[in-house]
């Protein structure tokens, strides 16, 4: 494993970061003891970095896997949607509490979209940095698909790593390309801010092209580290084989190959909306018979949209 300080916030994680997502209830929706398992292994061979966030339902499962294992040996990255004092308070106040620890590493703004989002949400940044005087929080961050949050970043010196969407397509990229989302991640790191990855694998849709897709994001010179989404133990050794050997064990990757992730909607949609408004792929609309239809070509896989329908009629499987 090969281990990097994320920019200048003296966090020292594993490039290979562990996508939390993929376990909880928006995708896998394995137990707190199952997922955990899955996240002790990925501990076990060397992954010392995770990242979660509120949204994800997935502290129990990573209060699980640091069970018995050393809490400061893992960085743990979350973010909540808060935007101002009081919801970050409670957002923060969750995630130490739910993850049983005194601080989190690296607490991150989800989903910003731009320089306007980031002031509309800049009561909630001034708290985390409050919070990380004090020593609850190690480092602040936030997280994106958009290349203009990752310029607007760049003006406020109290976020110090970028969490962007980053794969050799530019799948997910909501307003330019790969290579416009490449310029703004190299000014982001001009004075020595950390980037880590989200989504190499484009949400799945570069599954099929997974060697050159995964090459292209652990070689680029603006990534310190790099989350993929793991739902089982198979998968995480694949990964780590990956990274630290270059190639994935044939009968593993045919058995993985086997089984690609999709989005589902139940027939008993209602036609409410709720999931059209909340996908900022632009991957939901409703079709002919009133329901919610999904373009696979848009769609990351993300799940955001299942926490948004009120007859839990979608899943990611
Ligand atoms: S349709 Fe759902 S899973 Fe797909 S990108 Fe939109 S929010 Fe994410
Ligand atoms: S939120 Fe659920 S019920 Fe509403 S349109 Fe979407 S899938 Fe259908």
């Amino acid at each position: 494993m090969i281990y990097n300080e994320l920019g200048k916030t003296g966090l020292i994680v594993s490039k290979l970061c562990f996508g939390g997502l993929t376990v909880g209830p928006l995708q896998a929706d394995l137990s707190p003891v199952e997922g955990g398992k899955v996240i002790r292994e990925a501990f076990e061979r060397g992954v010392n970095f995770i990242d979660t966030a509120e949204l994800y339902g997935t502290y129990p499962h990573i209060k699980e896997a640091l069970n018995g294992f050393d809490r400061h040996r893992i960085v743990i990255s979350s973010k909540s949607y808060a935007y101002s004092v009081e919801t970050a308070e409670t957002a923060l106040e969750d995630a130490l509490q739910s993850l049983k620890t005194d601080y989190i590493d690296l607490f991150m703004m989800h989903e910003q979209e731009s320089e306007h989002t980031i002031r509309g949400h800049y009561e909630a940044l001034e708290y985390y940095q409050k919070m990380k005087d004090k020593g609850y929080i190690k480092a602040i961050g936030l997280s994106t698909h958009h290349i203009a949050a990752v310029h607007g970043a760049t003006k406020y010196a109290e976020i110090e790593v970028v969490h962007p969407i980053l794969n050799k397509l530019g799948i997910g990229i909501q307003d330019g390309n790969i290579e416009e989302m490449l310029d703004a991640l190299r000014r982001f790191r001009y004075d020595g801010r950390g980037v880590f990855a989200m989504k190499p694998l484009g949400g799945g849709h570069l599954i099929k092209s997974y060697d050159e897709a995964f090459d292209y994001v652990n070689n680029l010179d603006v990534v310190d580290a790099f989350a993929i989404g793991m739902q089982s133990v198979d998968e995480v050794i694949a990964n780590v084989s990956k990274f630290e050997t270059g190639s994935i064990p044939i009968d593993l990757k045919k058995k993985l190959k086997a089984k690609e992730r999709k989005l589902i909607i139940a027939d008993w949609c209602e036609g409410c909306g709720n999931c059209i408004e909340r996908c900022g792929a632009g991957a939901l609309s409703l079709g002919e018979n009133g329901k919610a239809v999904v373009d696979n070509s848009k769609c990351i896989l993300c799940g955001y949209c299942s926490k948004a329908c009120p007859y839990f009629c979608i899943k990611v499987i």
